[in-house]
């Protein structure tokens, strides 16, 4: 019997796929099922208006067998099935309606993946495991059955033969092992159970397959138990999906054992977020934020992404395109019949509607965290612990492109409410005469409400946000306003008239002794000078404009061989009894005036918690003066 050529185009599609381009050999059985599935919904659909089919949707199933003998893998189905023209039509040529677009694309330097995306090529990969694949079929309403066979790219014969009922087998002779490949492993029953709980899990028609087990014999004594191994069949998926069920119909602890199963996670989702949207795009989704911060969250083990299906068949576990970076935390499903099953992941990277689910899916989450913060307060601030900081990113990347998306949903710790408060609430309480948003940034809340800066505000019952993250700073500085109020650091407050003329004042009156301090310290200080803002404290140091202390300490941690420095301006609160001391050392004993200098700048260092330049010269004076002060009484 003469052989049929496929057409030129399958060819040429046939040895790109059986090459390299499907890298997940596995896919096969999922592209198999899912056209077996799809011939169940057509024959179902005819049962709707045409009683002479005689079969419900429950009368419906896939049937998978595994012969090892014979080394063949048979995927059975009773749906609408194919007749002669059918099988020329459908196994003979790729999706026709393509080919011509086909033939375009396979340029020399067409992409093979992207060739492969665009084309219904399910069926073909079943030769990525196969030497050859008989198709033996009925069609609905048809007399005869026919036998399609073929060994891959040569060609495919087709004769009638006979089938007891309508619907289609699809015999795949399986590969011989190899030493890279063990095609051996697509007959072992535990393996076809697991690709199907994998990929094909909610195919609405059961999937059925004989799976062997062992159970105790019967009648055999306690002490000496004997076993055999029996047979039965079972269904290995679940059939129906979650997320295609109401919302109102899913007890919580539906969701969360599916949260925990699926995302192997320990503990409960703090929010569950179901999506069902049609129009544009029509998608059912199902988000979750995670009840705790993954061990790997904040390293680059973690993969963000959602599982994207197509109709209840698998197409990619982890889409990252469809989830912001800011939202990376967020895990779930979406599923849309819209989405072609076989695209590719380059192809899916442009997808547009992968794009607007994408879009709708940022704002849901969005709307989610928002009533989060509204209605749960506590739930929220555990939220917060557990991925504030990821938000906090989201606002200082891509030069704050986020930022207005993200800004309401900020906590920052205050100083007046002893708790973390939004910038809204902040803004709500600012007294009336109140330009800006304070904030002071330091390693922990306990430092922070030490500096000397905070001091005179906070006695004027100003509210300050403490910024105790590294990122905070950034954030802060990347926000520039909230509700057009700016953001003001405590360490750059600004200076009034009054004080301005009260420090001019101070330089004058002790320009010796700024000098004196300016020319002892050299260049480890840009500027000294009066504070007008210190009242117990002696000294303070402040980074005016660039680089400030925070985020040096930042490059530091993260880029020490940069050297990033923040300037620092030592100021003096003249007031002091200790400034007196210093002025009295000037002019009586510059040596020890040096000492005091030296002195004074390491305390101011150490309180805006920046390494000293010499902690064992700093010992030394401190032990310097102790004993100074001894010998003077
Ligand atoms: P796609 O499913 O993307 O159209 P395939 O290469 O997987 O591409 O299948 C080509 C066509 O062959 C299908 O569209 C369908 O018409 C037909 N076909 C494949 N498998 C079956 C089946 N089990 N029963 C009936 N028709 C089938």
């Amino acid at each position: 019997m003469a052989k049929r050529q496929f057409k030129a185009e399958s060819k040429r599609l046939l040895d790109l796929m059986v090459g390299s381009i499907y890298t997940h050999k596995e896919i096969f059985l999922r592209e198999i099922i899912s056209n077996a599935s799809d011939a169940c919904d057509k024959l179902c659909y005819l049962a709707l208006t045409d009683d002479a089919v005689g079969m419900s949707r429950k009368d419906f199933k896939i049937e998978i067998q595994a012969d090892k003998e014979h080394r063949t893998l048979t995927v059975s189905d009773n749906g609408i099935g194919m007749d002669k023209e059918d099988l020329e039509n459908n196994l003979g040529v790729i999706a026709s309606s393509g080919s011509y677009k086909f033939k375009q694309e396979v340029g020399d330097d067409a992409k093979d993946t992207d060739v492969i995306g665009q084309f219904g090529v399910g069926f073909y990969s079943a030769f990525m495991v196969s030497d050859q694949i008989t198709v033996v079929t009925k069609k609905y309403g048809a007399e005869t059955a026919y036998r399609w066979q073929s060994s891959g790219a040569d060609g495919y014969t087709i004769t009638e033969c006979d089938r007891p009922g309508v619907g289609t087998d699809i015999i795949m002779h399986i590969k011989p092992d190899t030493d890279d490949e063990k095609y051996g492993e697509f007959l072992e029953s535990w393996r076809l159970q697991e690709l199907v709980r994998k990929y094909s899990d909610y195919i609405r028609f059961p999937i059925r397959m004989e799976v062997s087990k062992t159970r105790r014999k019967e009648g055999s004594s306690d002490d000496q138990p004997e076993y055999e191994t029996y047979t039965v069949e079972e269904t290995l998926n679940s059939m129906v999906p979650l997320w295609q069920r109401r919302k109102s119909s899913v007890k919580p602890e539906e969701y969360n054992k599916f949260y925990r199963d699926k995302f192997h996670d320990y503990a409960d989702p703090q929010r569950v977020i179901a999506v069902s949207a049609e129009g544009a795009v029509t998608y059912k989704a199902l988000l979750f934020i995670p009840g705790a911060t993954p061990y790997d969250y904040y390293t680059k083990e973690y993969e963000k992404g959602l599982q994207l299906y197509s109709s209840g068949v698998l197409i990619m576990d982890k889409c990252s395109d469809l989830l912001p970076e800011h939202f990376r935390f967020v895990r779930g499903v979406v599923d849309s019949p819209d989405l072609s099953l076989n695209i590719s992941r380059e192809l899916l990277q442009h997808d547009r509607q992968l794009k607007v689910i994408a879009a709708n899916l940022e704002k849901k989450i969005k709307s989610e965290l928002s009533k989060m913060l509204k209605d749960d307060r506590e739930g929220y601030e555990k939220f917060w612990k557990n991925f504030g900081r990821q938000l906090k990113y989201g606002v200082v990347s891509e030069y704050g492109a986020h930022k207005d998306l993200l800004s309401d949903l900020l906590l920052f710790y205050s100083s007046t409410e002893k708790k973390p408060v939004t910038l809204a609430e902040y803004v709500s309480r600012m007294k009336e005469d109140q330009k800006y948003i304070y904030y002071a940034a330091g390693e922990s809340l306990d430092k922070v409400d030490k500096l000397p800066q905070t001091e005179g505000l906070r006695d004027d019952g100003v509210e300050i946000l403490y910024l105790t993250d590294e990122v905070d700073e950034f954030c802060a500085q990347t926000l520039r306003t909230y509700q057009d109020k700016e953001f003001r650091s405590v360490l750059d407050q600004e200076i009034t008239e009054g004080d301005q003329q009260k420090a001019q004042e101070a330089a004058d009156a002790h320009k010796a002794t700024f000098d004196f301090v300016k020319e002892s310290l050299g260049d480890a200080v840009k500027e000294v000078k009066a504070s007008t803002r210190l009242k117990s404290h002696p000294v303070c140091l402040t980074a005016g404009e660039g680089l400030s202390f925070e985020m040096e300490k930042y490059f530091q941690a993260v880029q020490p061989d940069m050297s990033l420095r923040a300037d620092r301006i030592l100021e003096l609160n003249v007031d002091h009894p200790i400034f007196q001391a210093l002025e009295t050392a000037v002019t009586a004993d510059p040596e020890r005036a040096k000492k005091y200098a030296t002195l004074l700048y390491d305390q101011a260092l150490l309180i805006a918690g920046l390494p000293l330049d010499d902690p064992s010269g700093y010992t030394d004076l401190v032990c310097d003066l102790l004993t100074f002060s001894q010998e003077k009484k």
